[in-house]
């Protein structure tokens, strides 16, 4: 290939993956160039116009990562180049046909005529929104305005209810405010104890590790997890609690805290209430019952609580494993119990944290994407936060809807009877990542309208009546939140192709079709963000005092930053929590098992996650073929016996079946899992999809769905 000549530029920026969003520097061709998105020149073949895109990435210095990438960061230049991309809208008339391509305006025409008619034959909630974790800040809240503004629906909800709702919700009721790591990661650099309670960072983020190194070193790390994970080998410790148990094993801890006399009195009488209660329910969970219910022995319980207690710097951090439960709320006020009578919160050197998953799964939830939340982190059923949030919209406050359904019950609502009868789907990929996804494919396929905007055609969007072809995170900038609550400017460092539009774009096209002003929905991220700032003041998540100079000059912002000249709060809590009597809550929860159990008919517990290579649905990280290369296919981790038991080998195609349906695997065996126990990676498309067997029975307060834990039986698969 004879590679055009083209000014190299070096953007700044931030991993396009995990909410460690590690630091990075992309090179590619000059945005400024007008040649360089390559597809404009009708004098380049096509792999010309690869070279003129080409980029790279390499790591740079930032606190979370320390120029360290894991494989997926260091692949990562290959999404922008990658053969997949569209390049042009997608549209058909009927689901039978294929999809063709066709003109922006005819696509934004032809979407905003249909959803005009579903709402006038149906109402406004007729037609839904889903978003993502992924999406930029700016992204989120202009696509919750455009839901309840453009729309007038309530119908709006995000991936992000998958993913930490439930930590979300126990940290608001205990400290009366969420935020996944109220501290700075590297204040975990000292920890000469650390307990990760249903995280696998060894996978899922690896540079986190280094954070855990001194920890691990002083014998302190202690890891919760059915598997025998890369993380729980790096420990000192590991507690194999069976799947849904783990609320039982949290009560159990307090117990031996309490017996053993590690009770912090002094720290409960001046920051907290409620221990009585909470205590009423953990006296009963003594040592020798908690190990019959969860398996992990009564002298591995003291030892995980002295490790703790007697360390001069300790924090407790919850990961999915421990949150998607039909009682993830319950099991993380657990932990958070346990935090508290140990005295860690709120305090420098030590405290209580949620890993956040995705790369904006922070602050994806704090500007108005979720059901039932507005800009700032304000609950939309608040008339001050309404009044306020309508007042930046220049809408009236009584026009603003009030909440909607959570993500699993508006998948699930889908084309029924009073449901919505339009989707509109940014950043997400439910076919795939949702539970229960076989009846999600039924909901989706019994719609009037599916539109999707992806930059490549995902599973979802392979659906879809309409697909809208969108730039990615190093085409456009944008501002993410981390999983510590810094505000990071991702900055553009390529030009997107020709025919890529940003999501904001998008909104803008469709909320002027739809009758609305255009500088309601304007396209500059740095405009958006402007006003997601004003929309923000005053809220819990207050980014008032961010700018894309600040952020620019590399300022370490974490919200709350109220002013201009406001440093942030690296640091929550250490003077009070944010209830009005500035006291954390113990919440008195009780152990209630999974939503369901085993049988003669499905005798396993199926438990999923992540492996090293791939990221979330693997709509991205399936698309790079050193990924693909070193994590092909789906696999089923199985214990030897309970493989031989099924008549399976390791390498042989097996058939995972829970009530609801079924996937295919390659058996892996592995002799640390427990016998009762199968894992399955979750990003897989097809019929190797792990959530065909999920259980969307859900948390009752946060709508949390049971991803970690459902019934199975394990079969060969039919002789090829
Ligand atoms: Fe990207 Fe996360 Fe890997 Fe860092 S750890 S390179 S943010 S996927």
């Amino acid at each position: 290939v004879t590679r055009p000549r083209r000014e190299r530029r070096e953007a700044a920026t931030h991993c396009p993956y995990c909410a460690l969003q590690c630091g990075m520097v992309v090179t590619g061709p000059d945005a400024r160039d007008p040649d360089a998105r390559g597809s404009d020149r009708a004098d380049l073949g096509s792999e010309q116009v690869s070279a003129v895109r080409e980029a790279s990435v390499r790591p740079r210095e930032f606190p979370t990562n320390r120029g360290g990438l894991c494989q997926k960061g260091w692949t990562s230049a290959t999404l922008l180049n990658t053969p997949a991309r569209l390049t042009t809208p997608l549209v058909r008339r009927h689901r039978d046909e294929p999809l063709r391509p066709a003109s922006w305006a005819q696509a934004l025409d032809l979407v905003a005529e249909r959803l005009r008619g579903i709402q006038a034959a149906h109402g406004a909630d007729a037609v839904a929104v889903f978003g993502g974790g992924g999406l930029t800040n700016e992204k989120a809240y202009l696509l919750g305005k455009f839901a309840r503004v453009a729309l007038g629906t309530a119908q709006i909800d995000y991936n992000g209810r998958f993913c930490m709702s439930s930590a979300a919700a126990a940290g608001t009721r205990a400290f009366g405010l969420d935020r996944g790591l109220p501290f700075p990661v590297t204040d975990l650099d000292t920890a000469d104890a650390v307990l990760l309670a249903g995280a696998n960072v060894a996978e899922t983020m690896p540079p986190f590790t280094q954070h855990l190194r001194h920890a691990a070193d002083a014998g302190g790390l202690i890891v919760v997890d059915p598997r025998r994970t890369p993380t729980a080998e790096l420990a000192a410790l590991h507690l194999r609690p069976a799947p849904g148990t783990d609320l039982a094993l949290a009560l159990g801890l307090l117990h031996v805290a309490v017996a053993e006399g590690y009770l912090a009195e002094d720290y409960l009488a001046e920051r907290t209430t409620g221990f009585t209660s909470a205590w009423q329910v953990a006296a009963n969970w003594w040592p020798e019952r908690t190990e019959r219910v969860t398996g992990v022995a009564a002298a591995d319980q003291r030892r995980a609580v002295r490790l703790l207690a007697e360390a001069g710097s300790a924090y407790l951090l919850t990961g999915r494993g421990t949150e998607q439960h039909a009682s993830g709320a319950d099991t993380v006020s657990g932990w958070i119990n346990l935090a508290l009578a140990l005295g860690l919160p709120g305090r420098v050197g030590s405290g209580f944290g949620c890993l956040t998953g995705q790369g904006n799964g922070q602050g994806g939830r704090e500007h108005g994407q979720k059901a039932d939340q507005l800009p700032g982190y304000r609950r939309i059923d608040d008339p001050a936060a309404r009044a306020h949030v309508s007042s930046v919209w220049g809408v009236p406050a009584e026009s603003l809807p009030g909440p909607g359904r959570s993500a699993v019950e508006l998948l699930d609502a889908l084309g029924q009877p009073n449901g919505p009868r339009a989707l509109l789907v940014f950043g997400s990929n439910v076919l795939v990542s949702a539970p229960h996804a076989g009846r999600v494919a039924d909901r989706l396929a019994a719609l009037d309208l599916l539109v999707v905007a992806d930059f490549v055609l995902s599973d979802t969007a392979a659906t879809a009546d309409v697909v809208l072809p969108v730039t990615q995170w190093a085409e456009e900038d944008g501002t993410l939140t981390n999983l510590e609550g810094r505000v990071l400017l991702r900055q553009r460092a390529i030009t997107p192709p020709e025919g890529a539009r940003s999501d904001l774009d998008v909104l803008h096209g469709l909320a002027t079709r739809l009758g609305q002003p255009a500088e309601r929905f304007p396209t500059d991220p740095e405009t958006v963000f402007t006003e997601l700032r004003r929309a923000s003041a005053g809220g819990p998540a207050d980014y008032s005092g961010v700018t894309y100079q600040r952020l620019r000059a590399g300022e370490a912002l974490h919200w709350p930053v109220p002013e201009a000249d406001h440093p942030g709060t690296p640091r929550m809590f250490l003077d009070r929590f944010a209830h009005a009597d500035g006291r954390a809550r113990f919440v008195a929860v009780d152990h209630r098992g999974p939503a369901e159990r085993p049988d003669a008919d499905y005798p396993l517990l199926a438990t999923t996650g992540r492996v090293l290579q791939h990221y979330q649905s693997g709509a991205q990280t399936r698309l790079v073929p050193e990924l693909v290369e070193a994590a092909p296919e789906a696999h089923v981790e199985v214990h030897p016996d309970t493989a031989a038991r099924a008549g399976l080998v390791d390498g042989d195609l097996a058939v995972v079946a829970s009530r609801r349906g079924q996937t295919e695997a390659r058996v892996r065996c592995v002799a640390s899992i427990r016998p009762d126990v199968v894992f399955l990676p979750f990003h897989f498309p097809a019929a190797q999809r792990a959530n065909l067997l999920t259980n969307p029975a859900l948390d009752p307060t946060s709508r949390m769905p049971e991803f970690k834990v459902c019934a199975v039986r394990l079969t060969p698969a039919s002789a090829p």
